[in-house]
C-alpha cells in the first residue's frame, strides 16, 4: 500500500497489466453473449412449439476453450497471452496460418489504456474501481452492438443498479442526479423514438440504446447526459454520412448508436466535468 503511493505510476501500470487480462475476456464476452442469446431463444421458441431441442453441447463464457473459428484448433495457454500472443504468432493461427482479426489485440489494448487511464485519475479510491466496472462493461457493449445491433439485457440493466450503488455515496453524481439521470436518460431517447416513429412510421433506434443511456444517467448523473448525447451524436452522424458515402453503406440498414453512446459515456466519464465547467465558464 505504501508502495503505492510512494509510487504514482506504478498503480496505474498494474492496472494497465490487469486490464490487458480483462480485455481478453470481454473478447470472449463480445464473441460468445450473443451467440447464447441466439441459442437460449432458440430454446425459448421451442418450448413454445411443444418441441424439446436435441441435447446442446454446453456453451458459456467458460466453456468450451476458445478455439480457432477455421481449424477448430484449440489456443493453448501461450497463445492466450493478451497482445503479445498476437503478435508473436503474427496474427496467424498457429496450426492453419488463417489470420486472427487485429480486433482481438485491439481489445485488450483499449481495455487496458483506459483502465490504466482511471487508474491513473482516481488512484486506488472506491471511484476506480467503479470506473473500471463502467469502461469494461461499456466496451462489451459497444462491441456486440457493432456486431450484431444488440444491446443485451444481461450487461445494461446490471449496469444502471451498479450505477445507482456506486452513488449511493456519491461516488461520482449524488444519489438524487444518479435517479433522475437513469430516468431521464431512458425518458429522453423513448422520446425519440417515438417522435420519430410517429413522424416517419420507422424504428431508428432499440430499446437497449434506451437501458444504455439510463445506465450512463445512473452513473454520471443528468447532468453528463447532454454532453454524453453531443458527443455520440455528432460522432454517430459524421461516420454515418462517411459510410454512406464512402462506402455506399445501403442507409436503410440501420448503423447501431450504441458503440457512440458508449464512446460518449466514457468521454463524459473521464473528461465531462472539465468539459462541463469550460462550457459554463463561457457565461
Ligand atoms: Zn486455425
Amino acid at each position: 500500500m505504501e508502495l503505492l503511493h510512494s509510487e504514482p505510476a506504478l498503480f496505474p501500470a498494474l492496472v494497465f497489466l490487469f486490464g490487458l487480462l480483462v480485455g481478453s475476456f470481454l473478447n470472449v464476452v463480445i464473441h460468445r453473449l450473443p451467440k447464447m442469446m441466439e441459442a437460449e431463444w432458440q430454446a425459448q421458441c421451442a418450448e413454445l412449439r411443444g418441441e424439446t431441442l436435441a441435447e446442446i453441447p454446453r456453451y458459456n463464457l467458460w466453456l468450451p476453450r476458445s478455439a480457432c473459428t477455421q481449424c477448430g484448433h484449440q489456443i493453448t495457454a501461450l497463445e492466450n497471452i493478451p497482445l503479445l500472443s498476437w503478435l508473436w504468432l503474427r496474427g496467424r493461427c498457429s496450426a492453419c496460418k488463417s489470420p486472427i482479426s487485429a480486433r482481438y489485440p485491439l481489445v485488450e489494448l483499449l481495455t487496458a489504456l483506459l483502465s490504466a487511464a482511471a487508474a491513473w485519475k482516481w488512484g486506488v479510491s472506491i471511484q476506480t474501481v467503479g470506473a473500471l466496472l463502467l469502461v469494461w462493461t461499456l466496451i462489451a457493449l459497444a462491441f456486440i452492438d457493432l456486431d450484431t445491433t444488440l444491446l443485451p439485457d444481461s450487461l445494461t440493466l446490471p449496469l444502471v443498479w451498479l450505477g445507482l450503488l456506486f452513488n449511493l455515496n456519491g461516488a461520482f453524481a449524488s444519489l438524487p442526479d444518479a435517479v433522475v439521470g437513469a430516468m431521464a436518460g431512458y425518458g429522453v431517447l423513448w422520446s425519440v423514438y417515438w417522435l420519430f416513429k410517429l413522424a416517419t412510421g420507422k424504428e431508428g433506434m432499440g430499446f437497449g440504446d434506451f437501458k444504455l443511456l439510463a445506465a450512463i444517467g445512473a452513473w454520471l448523473g443528468w447532468q453528463m447526459l447532454p454532453v454524453t448525447l453531443l458527443l455520440s451524436s455528432v460522432v454517430g452522424a459524421v461516420v454515418g454520412v462517411a459510410m454512406i458515402v464512402l462506402v455506399k453503406h445501403d442507409r436503410r440498414v440501420p448503423i447501431p448508436f450504441g458503440p457512440y453512446l458508449a464512446g460518449g459515456g466514457l468521454v463524459a466519464l473521464f473528461f465531462g466535468a472539465d468539459l462541463t465547467q469550460a462550457y459554463l465558464a463561457q457565461f
